[in-house]
Order: C-alpha cells, then sequence, then structure tokens
C-alpha cells in the first residue's frame, strides 16, 4: 500500500519502551514538490481541458486537434437516476446539499 512512516522505539534498560520516534510524512522536500506541483497545475493547466495552456490557450490549437468524446457511464448512470427522480417529481428536503455516486452492486 506504498510508503508509511516508520515508528522506532528506544526502550530502557528494563526493556520497556522509553520513547518513540515516527518519521514524518511529509518532510520538507516533499512539501515543497506538492507546492510546486500545485502552482504548476494554478499556472500552467487549462482548468477547462486539463491539457497545457501554452497549447490550448494558442488560437492555431484549433486546426490541430480533433475532439473526441468518451462516455462515461457512470455519469450516464446517475444522470439518468437524476432524470427520473425529477420525471417522478420526488421532493426531496435541500436538494442541493445532496451528492450523488456510484457503487457496484453486490453479486447476486
Ligand atoms: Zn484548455
Amino acid at each position: 500500500m506504498g510508503w508509511e512512516p516508520r515508528t522506532t522505539f528506544e526502550y530502557d534498560s528494563a526493556g520497556r519502551v522509553a520513547a518513540s520516534l515516527r518519521e514524518v510524512e511529509w518532510d520538507e522536500e516533499q512539501r515543497d514538490l506538492m507546492v510546486a506541483l500545485q502552482e504548476f497545475r494554478d499556472t500552467k493547466i487549462c482548468p477547462l481541458c486539463g491539457g497545457l495552456k501554452k497549447f490550448c490557450g494558442d488560437s492555431a490549437t484549433e486546426r490541430l486537434i480533433e475532439p473526441t468524446v468518451v462516455r462515461c457511464y457512470v455519469a450516464s448512470r446517475i444522470e439518468a437516476e437524476r432524470d427520473k427522480e425529477s420525471a417522478e417529481n420526488v421532493k426531496v428536503q435541500q436538494p442541493s446539499g445532496r451528492t450523488w455516486g456510484a457503487r457496484m452492486k453486490s453479486p447476486i
């Protein structure tokens, strides 16, 4: 499951745990890398298409790309359920406070 911080123990002369030291999960270098990654995403990545702003912000790009569509069957199924609920005029309290998701059905 990936890296987990380790804990090392120090023992006294009777063999009892006298101290423990846990590795830091995010050291300074890792934090700097994550901050740099976020800055890169915030400044260089287009929030609309996920591409590089340098590429998708150039009008010449329009001639170079061919849009593709991939259906997400999870999103489609959720939308169908929302439509069904709406068509059935189901009343729900604070509907904007709900989030929709999906899970696998239990095997029969
Ligand atoms: Zn874009």
